[in-house]
């Protein structure tokens, strides 16, 4: 049959992104739009007088706000109009212009004319809002098949009602976007998916968390200038906001964010550093709030947390590690979020779609990772002293490819090294867990017990692990790689050879890298360690020097230049003596005088 009459594409049309998917050849596809699988719900109308949709209209709307409409959802079903290069549309006509740009970008990706769609609407939409989303379909060429709630849309992607007759579920979907939060209770009954109970706030969502951070750095920033007072002008607070924004994303896969805004006022640099503990306190309340509302949710619909067969995860802003804890603890069980939470509503469109145009379900295939994989480390104090416990760095069900970190810190004063513990498993005790190998971090700094290690975990899509561990004051870094689905060990001679191969093509500053036995990292193959640690630092001290006598050659300050000679000279005595703690504080030292000469 021709594609073009076959073809019915779902649309989640958010308040702040819009996604377009389709299902083409049984597979399901989500259609990027200038190369990106959502698409910011923004219009403006840019400098030179075009109408800019999307993205572009995103970016200019720090710049000039008076020429961008955002969030055009909550006028829905309203009459409030916008102004836009002078003149004023209706909020159906804004979103229509929305929808033609994701209707484009489906022609051009599928190659033939689209049609016909499926569009999601909020649960609490009411028959005003669900008929002004339908006219701003058909303004733009489309021919709306159907309206269906953004929760049942997100029960289809995971799945719901495939399992036909007889089958009974109760799930419970907690959305939350950029502005809006909900959450429902949805019942599968023989096939059919339905909404029971529903409740949210039509203004919560990572937006909020983001102003929370803007005024956080605006202290910060005025502190740093000893005027507290002084609140940003409108423009640099948009840009600092927008700067908060990535710093949060940062935060749901890393312990921390740097924030660097230089120029944020004419002269004055922003530079700060936002720990994920300090951020969850910060937008705790808001949590509890969609909490209470989850309770409301689960009342009406007269169903216990217990009742529950599923929770699934919508909305971006759900990517926070904290809203899955809180939720885990809250509902005590995990809730699932291994389909992309910012695509899985306009996935159940398309799904819906499919079925509509009379083509079989697909199937959504996602690889998640099929265990925790955590870290031994002193979670207490009983009677008989320190308590161990694994704490969780990459928690069941996590889409893969996926790298995660945690902040651990050192336990006694003038540690100097750490021992990194690998373990698989869902339990809170090591013995309950698979030990899956350990590394030596050596060499760390003398401080008093507090210092912070960064330990970073990636799993990549064959299931091997690679475990990394930074000193953050100074960066020295380990890394240890581990097959999860064998427990092999790794083959030392072709890891050496590669490391050797990547340690001549790319030099770091710093040596890097140090692979140990995975099934053993004590103390005899922590020997092996320092062998192969001082080729690395040897590699990295040839590196530092080429860069110094460039940055010499190409000449400095009289004193920069004695300061850089006088750390090369330190360098050479060290090699021969083979004393690698002295080597690595010299190789230190040249890497930051080089980092700021050559800055
Ligand atoms: P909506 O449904 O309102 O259009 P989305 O589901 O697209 O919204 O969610 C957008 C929100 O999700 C934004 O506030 C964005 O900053 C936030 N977000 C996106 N990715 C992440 C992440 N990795 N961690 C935390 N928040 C995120
Ligand atoms: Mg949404």
């Amino acid at each position: 049959m021709n594609p073009e009459l076959q073809t019915v594409v779902g649309i989640d049309l958010g308040t702040t992104n819009s996604t377009i998917a389709v299902v083409q050849n049984g597979e399901l596809v989500i259609i990027p739009v200038a190369g990106r699988p959502t698409m910011p719900s923004a219009v403006g109308i840019d400098p030179a007088g075009k109408l800019v949709i999307g993205q572009a209209a995103k970016n200019q709307s720090v710049s000039a706000p008076e020429n961008t409409v955002l969030s055009i959802k909550r006028g829905m079903g309203t009459d409030r109009c916008v102004e836009l290069g002078g003149k004023s549309y209706r909020p159906e006509e804004i979103s229509a212009l929305i929808l033609g740009e994701l209707k484009r970008a489906a022609e051009e990706h599928l190659g033939h004319p689209v049609s016909r769609a499926v569009i999601t609407v909020p649960a609490f939409f009411n028959e005003r809002q669900r008929l002004a989303t339908q006219d701003a379909g058909r303004l733009a060429g489309l021919d709306v098949l159907r309206i269906i709630n953004e929760p049942t849309a997100a029960a289809l992607a995971y799945g719901a009602g495939q399992a036909g007759a007889g089958s009974k579920e109760t799930l419970l979907v907690y959305d939350l976007g950029g502005g809006t939060f909900d959450v429902s209770v949805v019942r599968v009954e023989d096939g059919i998916v339905e909404v029971r109970a529903s409740h949210g706030d039509i203004h919560l969502g990572g937006d909020d968390f983001d102003e929370a951070l803007a005024t956080l750095g605006e202290e910060r920033f005025g502190a740093g200038k000893n005027d507290i007072s002084a609140a940003l002008p409108d423009a640099a607070r948009r840009r600092l906001k927008g700067a908060m924004e990535k710093a949060k994303i940062e935060l749901s896969d890393g312990p921390f964010a740097s924030v660097r805004e230089e120029y944020l006022t004419g002269t004055g640099h922003l530079e700060t550093e936002i720990e994920r503990r300090e951020y969850e306190r910060l937008i705790e309340p808001w949590l509890h709030k969609t909490l209470d509302c989850l309770q409301r949710a689960l009342a009406d619909a007269g169903v216990t947390a217990g009742e529950l067969d599923k929770v699934m995860l919508v909305g971006g802003a759900t990517r926070t590690p904290f809203v899955q804890s809180l939720l885990m603890e809250k509902l005590g069980i995990e809730p699932r979020h291994e389909i992309d939470p910012d695509l899985v509503v306009a996935m159940g469109a398309a799904i819906q779609g499919a079925a509509l145009a009379g083509q079989p379900a697909p199937a959504i295939l996602v690889d998640i990772s099929a265990h925790t994989y955590s870290v031994l480390a002193v979670v207490g104090h009983g009677l008989f002293g320190e308590e161990l416990g694994c704490c969780p760095v990459i928690r069941r069900g996590t889409a893969l490819p996926v790298t995660k970190a945690e902040l651990f810190t050192t336990a006694i004063d003038n540690q100097t090294t750490v021992k990194v513990e690998v373990f698989q498993g869902e339990g809170e005790r090591p013995e309950e867990n698979l030990r899956l190998g350990a590394m030596m971090v050596e060499g760390l700094s003398k401080v008093p017990a507090g210092n912070e290690i960064v330990v970073q975990f990636r799993i990549d899509l064959s299931g091997l692990l690679t475990a990394t561990a930074t000193e953050k004051r100074t960066g020295l870094v380990k890394s240890v790689t581990i097959d999860t689905a064998g427990q092999h060990r790794i083959n030392l001679d072709t890891a050496r050879g590669n490391l050797a191969a990547l340690f001549e093509d790319h030099a770091p500053d710093r040596p890097r890298l140090v692979v140990l036995d995975p099934e053993d990292g004590d103390a005899e193959s922590a020997e092996t360690a320092t062998v192969e640690e001082s080729s690395i630092l040897l590699a990295s001290a040839k590196s530092l020097r080429g860069r110094a006598a460039k940055l010499l050659e190409r000449g400095m300050a009289e004193s920069d230049a004695a300061a850089v000679r006088a750390s090369l000279a330190e360098i050479a005595p060290a090699i021969e003596a083979r004393d690698w703690h002295a080597l690595q504080d010299h190789l230190d030292a040249l890497s930051d005088l080089l980092f700021y000469l050559e800055d």
